[in-house]
């Protein structure tokens, strides 16, 4: 058996862990990321970010060159692609000092022991840290040992279909401002979130550009039941990929962009929906968290918090928690349990991120108030 030691383990190597890892090697601490995913990580489409949060969270300024390929979004929001920002993010944490990787590892539990914790691997091998950080996302298991009596995010009760397509499968290039920003539609019960942003190489030229789109849709509970996406006591289990999308849920997905959206998103969406690979329908949860640490084991991003879509506030919140607890961890005594600086940064964290989390179901119940009126209406006519 293969066993190894760090100081602070970060379990998961996504957008929140990079962050992390980018944020304690800015302050001197040596961190060892654990990835599941034998390569790189495949995430979103594209994503709302705080240019300058990141820089001061990372040390590393998105805005320098080579720059993150951005448009602007709304007041101090830009948008990017997600695998953009993922390959900016990794490709400065490989090379930052004091991080090390360990991919295609998958961490089955996780024990705190008192003097030290202990972290299992699939694949037989342990890992010990000082300190262990979930970044593991939503399904978190890191979670599950700080919080074993409510460890799962639940079903908000819609889901959204998304994609990320080359502008150049158009007709013609979209019509949109230099300045940038969100396209929001709402019709009929669904809600639809549409941008042109830069693209693969960067450009910004017409034509060139990439088109994502996310489509809020409330009436597929059945499908994700049908298709093992959704436990019957709302517990999200997987996402809507390229073999779960029939052609016959394609052809329905088809008809109703024709009526619910108006050009060039319409012909964006359908393209999307065509597309074997670009299409995805994910499930949207959501996670009140009562504790952000206990012990030596602590949680940042989608692993501590989960919030809708809709608040274009997940990522950005774990920039903000990677912030804070890389600068606990940085600042704590020499002698003083790590436990202590833990504590700190989950008194300073969890009374924000719970109303964060408040004030995202409260967007979701309207959203779902909006979507039920609407098939009571197509009911009475
Ligand atoms: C349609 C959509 C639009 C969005 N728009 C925005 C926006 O505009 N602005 C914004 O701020 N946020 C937005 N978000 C939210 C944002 O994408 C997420 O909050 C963010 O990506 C979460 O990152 P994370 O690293 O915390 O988790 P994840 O991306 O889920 O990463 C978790 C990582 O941990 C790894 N992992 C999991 N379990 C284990 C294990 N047991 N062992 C080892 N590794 C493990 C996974 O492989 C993965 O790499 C949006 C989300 C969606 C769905």
């Amino acid at each position: 058996m293969n066993n190894s030691k760090t100081s602070i383990a970060i379990v998961g190597g996504s957008l929140a862990g990079l962050t992390l890892a980018l944020a304690c090697s800015a302050r001197g601490l040596a961190v060892h990321v654990i990835e599941r995913s034998q390569a790189r990580v495949q995430g979103g489409d594209s994503l709302g970010v705080d240019l300058a949060a990141i820089a001061l969270t990372t040390g590393h300024d998105p805005r320098q060159q080579p720059a993150l390929p951005v448009v602007p979004a709304y007041r101090d929001r830009h948008l990017t692609t997600w695998p953009a920002l993922y390959a900016w993010l990794h490709e400065r944490a490989s090379k930052a000092t004091g991080v090390t990787f360990q991919q295609g590892a998958n961490v089955s539990s996780v024990t705190d022991l008192g003097d030290q914790v202990q972290l299992q691997l699939s694949n037989g091998a342990q890992h010990f840290a000082d300190v262990a950080i979930g970044a593991d996302g939503y399904n978190s298991v890191v979670r599950r040992a700080i919080v074993p009596a409510d460890p799962l995010a639940r079903y908000a009760g819609y889901l959204v279909w998304r994609g990320l397509i080359e502008e150049r499968m158009l007709t013609r290039p979209v019509a949109w401002p230099s300045q940038g920003g969100l396209w929001i539609d709402f019709a009929e019960g669904y809600r639809l979130v549409a941008a042109v942003l830069p693209g693969r190489d960067g450009s910004l030229a017409p034509g060139q550009r990439q088109v994502t789109f996310a489509w809020f849709d409330a009436h597929q509970d059945d499908l994700l039941r049908r298709t093992g996406c959704l436990t019957e006591d709302g517990f999200i289990v997987g996402t809507l990929g390229r073999h779960k999308i029939t052609p016959l849920i394609r052809i329905e997905l088809l008809r109703r962009v024709a009526e619910q959206w108006p050009d060039p998103w319409a012909e964006a969406v359908s393209a999307g929906v065509q597309s074997l690979d670009a299409l995805s329908g994910a499930p949207i949860a959501e996670y009140m968290p009562k504790r952000l640490a206990s012990g030596r084991l602590a949680l940042i991003g989608d692993a501590a918090h989960v919030v809708s879509p809709m608040t274009g506030r997940g990522f950005v919140t774990g920039v903000e928690d990677a912030a804070m607890l890389a600068q606990a961890l940085a600042d704590r005594q020499t002698q003083e349990p790590a436990a202590l600086a833990l504590a700190r940064y989950e008194e300073a964290r969890l009374p924000f991120v719970q109303g964060l989390v408040r004030q995202s179901r409260q967007i979701s119940a309207e959203y779902l108030h909006l979507a039920v009126s609407r098939r009571r209406l197509e009911h009475h006519f």
